[in-house]
């Protein structure tokens, strides 16, 4: 009961990257790159481990970001001729590499990651990959054409790669894999429309458990700074639960502690596994067991003890390592004191 995960990402040790950034650079090339990925893996697995969590990830060491760490593995897409864009409605700016001809995978993407998590923890193992709405959100396009067609038509291209990857992670013996879409908290009538659709393409033949993530997105300023402009309520998750409902997707995530998400939104997920929020990744204050044990409380209102899984809002990765030790630790004393109540 209450099996805790986070949602994916964890700061990466300054030995690897710049500390506490969203696209930090690397600080080694080559295969010390490679033999720093895989150790920076290992570590928070073991870090997973020790705080007591169920679920246990890579926590996204191997990938400068979430998105772009599975387009540097895409033919079609130019690295070297990153644009400015406005991402997420124009919420802010990033430089983003162009897609310039017919996508295609160059091999496995996240093979290392994958097999090492496996071989070194005997717990559920979770993987996620970008969904294709929001990679569609994080990328120019000079060749799918302009408009709503353009992006359907893309956003399909990559759901089949996305596909391909998810297949091999199932076979290298991943227990839960899921997508990441911040995008379908901004465009809400696409995310209905379209955006569930292509996920659907994206978890073809997937028989182990499939999640999806959505979020208000990472602690940084952009992001906090959007969020107080949403208003008291924060009604986002409704236009597309009912889509995802009636999807083969099996868990959904929400964010619920320090966010204006109505909680009764929960009960539109009927039948799912829901990923609750209890952990928030926008401040530096450590929850106590009790508030992670209060917010579970409210949770189960609308969903029953076996489908509720308790969760981080979002990733961790712009945080410090400290900070975030402290927040997986909170997780999962605080699932344990729910466990006790209720
Ligand atoms: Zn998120």
């Amino acid at each position: 009961m209450f099996e805790t995960t986070i949602a994916g990402s964890l700061p990466k040790p300054e030995w690897l990257a710049e500390p506490e950034k969203l696209w930090p650079q690397w600080k080694q090339e080559g295969d010390a790159l490679r033999q720093a990925k895989a150790d920076a893996t290992l570590l928070w697995i073991k870090a997973q481990e020790d705080a007591g969590l169920d679920i246990i990830g890579d926590g996204e060491q191997a990938r400068q970001h979430f998105v772009h760490g599975f387009l540097e593995q895409v033919e079609g897409i130019d690295f070297e001729n990153k644009v400015k864009m406005g991402i997420r409605d124009n919420r802010y700016d990033a430089m983003v590499p162009q897609v310039v001809a017919k996508l295609r995978l160059k091999g496995r993407v996240h093979a290392m990651e994958a097999q090492l998590l496996r071989a070194h923890t005997k717990k559920k193992t979770k993987f996620t990959l970008p969904g294709p709405m929001t990679i569609v959100d994080t990328v120019a396009d000079r060749f799918y054409g302009e408009g709503k067609e353009g992006r359907i038509k893309m956003a399909m291209a990559f759901a089949e790669l996305l596909n391909q990857e998810a297949l091999a992670l199932q076979a290298d013996g991943i227990d839960i894999i899921q997508f990441d879409e911040p995008a379908f908290n901004v465009y809400m009538e696409d995310a209905a429309e379209w955006g569930v659709q292509a996920l659907e393409r994206a978890v073809q033949g997937i028989t182990v458990t499939t999640a999806v993530h959505i979020c208000y997105g990472y602690g940084i300023q952009a992001n906090v700074d959007w969020k107080n402009t949403l208003g008291h309520e924060w009604r986002q998750y409704e236009k597309v639960f009912p889509a995802l409902a009636k999807s083969s997707i099996k868990q959904v995530s929400l964010e619920c502690f320090h966010s204006h998400v109505p909680m009764d939104l929960i009960a539109l997920l009927k039948g799912k596994d829901v990923m609750v929020g209890v952990i928030d990744v926008a401040s530096d204050v450590i929850e106590t067991p009790e508030e992670v044990a209060d917010t579970i409380g409210r949770a189960l209102q609308f969903v029953s003890k076996e489908h509720l899984f308790p969760c981080t809002n979002c990733g961790l990765a712009p945080m410090s390592r400290d900070v975030a030790w402290k927040k997986l630790q909170a997780l999962a004393k605080g699932a344990e004191l729910a466990r006790q109540r209720f």
